[in-house]
């Protein structure tokens, strides 16, 4: 037994910790748990813990149903919420198959496989998301319009607001855990709130997000009010992104710095960018996996009225530029670590594992191949013309889930990143959702429509 699965048993004696609970995500991004009584730890620790992987979304086909899931003791986390002895701890597990070969439908082995790569290339990948989310007053009920748990916006501070003793209570709750946070306001709608945790590697980062997401819901409910993670819940207000600032690092050195160089950025950094726009709206059903994420990329009228939509709809890169697909932040005098660039069409549904596995694919893709980085937009390229942007060069992201699985289907980068098995289960899946949205009639269509036709 080595030293940190030494650790987990000693604590779980030590502050009389009953369950445990073993946590793992699906292909779509939901988490998932089973809890195991401290006594069976041990074993768990050598060989996991066997469950019936075909009741769990893309994990497997029926006749090979039998999975394992092996606990990650490095993740090992009391949860806050259950911390009064006896309390509840948890830990994320890498999901094995019989034969103890990892399984080609874990997203966090999709992501592991593809971080090995990058380490054999000499590199580092870190991440840093800003997570946005709505707060809203009531439990959602099939099909009726929510309503924001508070009226205010942008950066606002008000005593009356319910946003700010739930980022208080949140935060603290998160730093508990482990995971710490740099900022966190008010955004631009009504209930939304963002929250950006520190960077870290990207497998921490993604268990991060998942732990994140939990751990919203239950102060959320635990102050009366109910969070979510939909892309778009409302037409007239912007969108919750889920922005992330990439950086590749070999050793210490940030490799996205070269001093003198324009915007200090390196000719790797450069080829990365080059890599994730040439292959942006091939991944976008990873990035943008719901009907729903294309409302916010599309937000037209939230645009037009000003509100700040601020979601991407063009492939792009610009330094300091909100409109852009990709934004090369202000980089700080004396900082050489802080390089970096910011992927902006990510939405808060997207499967965390998944999407940083595809978008250090197109960057890795980009540095191999030595993509020539295009210019660069300093316009507000949603005010171009689609003649002015087509004579820029610079193309739409896909406009509905329909047109991103059609380009995900050809994408030899995505199918090699995901690997067959989440690749078709994937698209199989995101098909049936798509069609299952194209042939229903819409709320829009009877309003337009009855009253007239
Ligand atoms: N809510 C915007 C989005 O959907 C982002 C606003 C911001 O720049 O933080 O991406
Ligand atoms: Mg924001
Ligand atoms: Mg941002």
């Amino acid at each position: 037994m080595d030293k940190q699965q030494e650790f987990v048993l000693r604590t779980l004696e030590e502050r009389d910790i009953r369950f445990v609970r073993l946590w793992f995500t699906d292909v779509l991004g939901f988490l998932k748990s089973v809890a195991v009584a401290p006594a069976e730890l041990e074993q768990a620790f050598d060989e996991g813990i066997g469950f019936d992987g075909s009741a769990i979304e893309g994990f497997a086909r029926v006749y090979e149903s039998d999975m394992i899931a092996k606990p990650d003791p490095g993740t090992f986390q009391i949860l806050p919420w259950r911390a009064e002895a006896p309390g509840t701890a948890r830990m994320f597990c890498d999901i094995l198959m019989p034969d103890g070969s990892p399984s080609f439908a874990d997203p966090r082995y999709v992501l592991k496989r593809i971080l090995a790569k990058t380490s054999d290339l000499g590199f580092t990948f870190y991440t840093h998301p800003e997570i946005e989310f709505f707060l809203l007053k009531d439990k959602p009920v099939d099909g009726t319009r929510p309503t924001p748990a508070d009226s205010s916006g942008y950066f606002d501070h008000t005593p009356q607001n319910v946003g700010m003793d739930f980022r208080r209570q949140a935060i603290t709750m998160l730093e508990s855990m482990g995971i710490s946070v740099e900022f966190s306001h008010h955004e631009g709608a009504p209930g939304q709130q963002e929250i950006d945790l520190r960077y870290a590697d990207a497998l921490s980062t993604a268990d991060n997000i998942m732990t994140f997401r939990l751990v919203m819901k239950q102060v959320a409910l635990e102050q009366g009010v109910q969070a979510t993670f939909m892309p778009k819940p409302f037409s007239e207000y912007p969108g919750s992104g889920m922005h992330t600032h990439l950086s590749l690092f070999e050793g210490d050195r940030n490799a996205f710095y070269e001093s003198g160089a324009e915007y200090q950025l390196s000719k790797v950094g450069r080829s990365f960018i080059a890599g994730l726009l040439r292959h942006a709206a091939e991944i976008s059903a990873v990035t943008n996996q719901w009907v729903n994420s294309y409302k916010r990329i599309w937000g037209g009228s939230t645009r037009t009225a000003g509100s700040g939509g601020e979601a991407p709809s063009y492939i792009c890169w610009g330094h300091n530029n909100r409109s852009a697909l990709i934004r090369v932040p202000m980089y700080k005098p004396g900082k050489t670590g802080s390089s970096r660039v910011e992927v902006r069409s990510i939405d808060s549904g997207a499967n965390p594992y998944l999407t940083y596995a595809v978008l250090l694919a197109a960057g890795l893709k980009g540095i191999e191949e030595g993509y020539e980085l295009p210019a660069g937009a300093d316009d507000d390229v949603w005010a171009l013309s689609d003649a002015e942007r087509r004579a820029m060069g610079i193309e739409p992201l896909p406009q509905n889930l329909g047109e991103a699985i059609s380009l995900m289907e050809r994408s030899e980068l995505v199918a090699e990143t995901l690997g067959e098995h989440v690749f078709d289960f994937f698209l199989r899946n995101k098909k049936q959702e798509w069609e299952e949205y194209r042939s229903e009639v819409t709320a829009f269509e009877l309003r337009k429509n009855l009253p007239v036709l």
